[in-house]
């Protein structure tokens, strides 16, 4: 099973790969992993890639496909892979393309997580979690049983992403369309793309996907 995981920041990508990891045993590939991986291991593509961000450049797409493509050939890609966070341009999605095919290694299905921006931006200003245990809360949708006590430890100190605000989540929101929602038409008439119900409840949106992928 080869899958490309899309939506936008926010969106539960991360955990919806998480659950496909646990129950098909295929690995989660995203960018940021496969570029600290491949410089960590010193292949050749690796060191270019530690060059451009040692000289604090942004890596090129040709190095992170190289990167991508070396990734694909370990044993571990063979049965299948989960894609999440690339391809993120129409370019890069031309370049898997084509390294799927040489490769003989079709997609699957691209799995889009669709939201509701509004809700979306919601869900993601009012998250705060406690500052000793980690437990996650929302000013709405799950508060404390008691006011400004945790319900795990007790304790009374919350803290909250500097980035979970309304005007930094639509400004990713933004990025993302810009970038990344071409990819829905591209995919879309490669008969590939699969769109689950993003906002629904994370085991409902669990039971999408696997629906999908019953019916590939
Ligand atoms: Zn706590």
């Amino acid at each position: 099973m080869r899958l490309i995981l899309l939506g936008p920041p926010g969106a539960g990508k991360g955990t919806q790969a998480q659950r496909l990891v646990e129950k098909h045993g295929i690995p989660q590939l995203s960018t940021g992993d496969m570029l600290r991986a491949a410089v960590a291991s010193g292949t050749e593509v690796g060191l270019r890639a530690k060059a451009v961000m040692d000289a604090g450049k942004l890596v090129s797409d040709d190095i992170v496909n190289a990167i991508v493509s070396e990734r694909l050939d370990q044993p571990d890609c063979q049965a299948g892979f989960i894609l999440d966070g690339y391809p993120r341009t129409l370019a890069q999605a031309d370049a898997i393309g084509a390294m799927l095919a040489a490769k003989d290694m079709p997609l699957s299905a691209v799995v889009e997580m669709r939201v509701d921006d509004d809700v979306l931006v919601d869900r993601i200003a009012g998250r705060y979690t406690c500052a000793n245990c980690g437990a996650g809360y929302h000013d709405e949708n799950l508060k404390p049983a008691e006011e400004g006590v945790c319900d795990k430890c007790g304790s009374t100190e919350f803290k909250r992403r500097k980035d979970d605000n309304p005007e930094t989540v639509r400004t990713r929101l933004q990025a993302y369309y810009k970038e990344t929602a071409p990819l829905l038409g591209y995919y879309y008439a490669k008969g590939l793309l699969k769109p689950v119900d993003g906002m629904a409840e994370i085991d409902e949106v669990t039971a999408q996907i696997d629906n999908v992928l019953a019916s590939l």
